[in-house]
Order: C-alpha cells, then sequence, then structure tokens
C-alpha cells in the first residue's frame, strides 16, 4: 500500500493556507509552519479586507484567472461553510481614457466582459459620494466586491486545523530546498515529501538566491475612515472604488459588514524590512495617502480618521506572481505584490495538482505569471478540484 505523501508548508498567510488547503484536499499529510499567531497582523495578508475584480490593466492572463478565482472561493466556502465575500461592483476612473483604465476597457471588451462606460457627471451623479474633478474617463462594473481577508484567513486555519493540517508555530531560520527541509530557530528540523515556501514579504531575505533582486519588500500605507453621516446610506451601497492617476491615485474599499472604510496607495515604496519595522504609520505616511483622496471623496473634511497602518507586501517587478520549483522537491510562491489575495485558493489549488503530477508542474509558472493560458492538465484539475 502506498503511503500518505507529506508536505511542510512554510507561512500561514493565505498563500500558505490554501495551499495546506488544496494539498489536504489530495490526501496529502500536511504540516505548517508559522512564526506568529494566526490570523497574523504582522503578513501581507490581514486586514479587514482585500478586492477582486477583472479589471487589470492590459495583464489579460490575471483577468482571465478572476473567474476561476472566484469558482475556488466558492468552494472554500463550501468548506468553510461561510461565504466571506461582499459583492459591491468596481468604478474606475481616471484624468484620461488612456493608461490603466483605457487598457483594463480594452482588454475586458476583447473578452466579452460587461462593464458600463460614464461621463464625470455622471459618476457623480450616480455616486454622489463622489466629486466629478479631473475625471476623464470612467467606467463601471457589476462584477467584483470585497473578501474579507482577516476573517478568511482565521476560518481557513479552523478548518485546517479540524481536517487534520498540524500548525507548529516556529521561526524557519533557513531553507534546504534540494532536501526539502526547513531549518527552526531552535535548532531542529522538519522535513517532508513536498516544501512549498509562502514567507510572504520574509520570503526575499531567507531565499535570497531564488528571488532577490527580482522580488523585494515594500511599505504600504493604509488610512482607515469614518464617513460623515449624511453619506453613510451611500458608502453602504458603493463600489470599491480605483482612482487612478499619472502620479499613483488610490484606492477605495467601502465599509461593508462592519468594517471601515479604507483607503491605500496604487504606488510601491520599494522600502523597509517586515521584520524590524514598526506597523504603525507615520502622521507624513497618512498624510499622503489623503491628499490623493480629497479631490474625490465629496465632503471630506467630514470624515474622520480612525486609523493608520502600513503593511507590507512582496513586490515582483512587473506584479508577476513567481510560483515556481526551485528544487526537484520545493516550490517557492512569491512576488504577490498588492493583487495576490483574489487569487490565493486558485493558486492553491494548482500548486496542489502540481505537486502531484509533474506534467501538470511544467505549466504552473508561466500561468501563474499571467503569461499564459492554463495547460489542458492544469485546466482540468482546476475545474475537478473546484467542481
Ligand atoms: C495593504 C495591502 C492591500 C492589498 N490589497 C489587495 C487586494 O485588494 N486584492 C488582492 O488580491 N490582493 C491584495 N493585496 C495582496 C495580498 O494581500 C497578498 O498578495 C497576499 O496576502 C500575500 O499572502 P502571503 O501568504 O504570500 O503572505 P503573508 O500573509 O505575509 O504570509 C506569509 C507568512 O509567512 C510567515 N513567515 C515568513 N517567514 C517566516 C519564517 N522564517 N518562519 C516562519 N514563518 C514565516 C509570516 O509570519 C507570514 O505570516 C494587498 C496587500 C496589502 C499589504
Amino acid at each position: 500500500m502506498a503511503s500518505t505523501p507529506s508536505a511542510l508548508v512554510l507561512g500561514a498567510g493565505i498563500m500558505g493556507l490554501s495551499v495546506a488547503w488544496g494539498l489536504a484536499r489530495r490526501g496529502f499529510a500536511v504540516r505548517v509552519v508559522e512564526q506568529d499567531a494566526v490570523p497574523n497582523p504582522r503578513g501581507a495578508s490581514v486586514d479587514h479586507h482585500r478586492l477582486i475584480r477583472h479589471a487589470y490593466g492590459a495583464q489579460a492572463g490575471y483577468m482571465r484567472m478572476v473567474d476561476p478565482a472566484y469558482a475556488a472561493w466558492d468552494q472554500v466556502w463550501r468548506d468553510i461553510n461561510e461565504v466571506l465575500h461582499i459583492p459591491t461592483g468596481v468604478l474606475a476612473v481616471s484624468g484620461s481614457a488612456s493608461g490603466w483604465l483605457g487598457e483594463s476597457r480594452a482588454t475586458l471588451a476583447a473578452d466579452g466582459l460587461a462593464f458600463t462606460d460614464l461621463t464625470a457627471a455622471e459618476v457623480a451623479a450616480r455616486f454622489p459620494i463622489f466629486t466629478e474633478a479631473g475625471i476623464g474617463a470612467a467606467f463601471h462594473m457589476d462584477a467584483g466586491g470585497v473578501l474579507l481577508a482577516e476573517r478568511i484567513v482565521a476560518a481557513l486555519a479552523r478548518h485546517l486545523a479540524a481536517r487534520g493540517v498540524v500548525f507548529e508555530r516556529a521561526r524557519a531560520v533557513a531553507v534546504d530546498a534540494a532536501r526539502a527541509s526547513l531549518r527552526l530557530a531552535d535548532g531542529g528540523e522538519r522535513s517532508a515529501d513536498q516544501l512549498v515556501v509562502a514567507a510572504g514579504p520574509w520570503a526575499p531575505r531567507l531565499l535570497p538566491g531564488a528571488l532577490a533582486p527580482r522580488v523585494v519588500a515594500s511599505r504600504q500605507i493604509l488610512v482607515l475612515l469614518e464617513p460623515p453621516a449624511q453619506h453613510r446610506e451611500a458608502w453602504s451601497r458603493a463600489p470599491m472604488l480605483l482612482d487612478l492617476a499619472e502620479d499613483g491615485g488610490f484606492y477605495a474599499v467601502p465599509p461593508v459588514a462592519g468594517t471601515p472604510l479604507k483607503i491605500g496607495d496604487h504606488r510601491f515604496s520599494r522600502t523597509g524590512d517586515p521584520e524590524a519595522d514598526s506597523r504603525d504609520a507615520t502622521p507624513a505616511e497618512a498624510e499622503e495617502i489623503l491628499a490623493f483622496a480629497r479631490p474625490r471623496l465629496r465632503d471630506m473634511a467630514g470624515y474622520r480618521v480612525i486609523g493608520a497602518r502600513a503593511c507590507y507586501y512582496d513586490v515582483e517587478d512587473r506584479e508577476r506572481f513567481v510560483v515556481e520549483p526551485i528544487a526537484p522537491r520545493c516550490l517557492v510562491m512569491s512576488g504577490f505584490t498588492g493583487h495576490g489575495f483574489k487569487f490565493a485558493p486558485v493558486l492553491g489549488l494548482a500548486v496542489a495538482a502540481a505537486l502531484a503530477d509533474p506534467a501538470v508542474l511544467s505549466g504552473l509558472p508561466a500561468w501563474a505569471a499571467g503569461e499564459s493560458r492554463p495547460a489542458p492538465g492544469l485546466l482540468a484539475a482546476l475545474e475537478s478540484l473546484a467542481a
């Protein structure tokens, strides 16, 4: 009788948990090594929300990965017995019809995905919480929404523990990819048939040869707001806002399911140390984001700043995910930049399929990098797993 295959996963952010989920569903015995508590407020996966949307500039590969991502989330909801996604739709605005907004329109239209163009006046009339200042082009899409990130991480970890996945709180100080093993800070060693390193913004330092300088940690700032009383009802029905500007722009996540309104930055700082640095944002860092939002949010003076914090993620230069074998029994998942969360379950299912079948593995890196459609083996694996 064949013995149960085993897997070791480093990191219990959404990527590590998702790959553990995919592997457990395939019958692997899985151990997850995580240095912090789960959910980990120092990790890239944890605050109230993350967005899922099809608009992806010219990156057709990631746009096409969104429907499979939704199918994988549906499987997560079935497994955790709870739906932690709030549909909101998407409003994208920009100073001009070129650039990211224009590329998104063209890429969406080429694949027949539905959106509605809006003039500046139509934006302000339909969503009076926003001004029409400086809007040269805009569109609205019904599809898209908010994933309740912290609650998802907590629920998935609970589900996995109940399913027999072992969680070990320990810090890995070295990765031996060839032996699929981790050396722990207390001198212990853990190994398995397969090792997956999903260490978020800590990964480039842990695997400098495989990742640096391709992937760097990046400190990003978020500001939490409470809308003024007269706009609260409109915000409860508001779409996510993607406000693109030449010099960066900002995004706004509506205050859904008891969460605060959140605004953040489209630019990457490409600086900072996720291990050493504080997660408190300085007043100057918060002000940079508020300055982007001020012209767009009507009656901005009436918004109360609840708080501001820093978060780290792992930026790949072209925002392409790095999901690659670095040794015959070791695979790394990195470079998720500011857009990986929505794809975690579909990537987790894909990695699990690839570790069980070398034919699937060969097409995985290019698909995960948004550069190709899934190879037939991967497609079949995703369809059967999410069925
Ligand atoms: C502010 C912000 C906004 C974002 N918005 C979106 C969005 O709207 N939509 C979207 O799809 N994505 C978004 N993202 C991106 C997404 O959240 C990340 O791509 C994703 O969460 C990365 O998950 P991860 O598991 O790789 O990393 P993490 O969540 O950081 O998990 C890595 C884990 O590994 C552990 N670890 C690291 N090194 C070690 C070690 N040596 N020993 C033991 N444990 C270790 C860490 O403690 C950590 O818990 C956003 C990210 C941020 C920060």
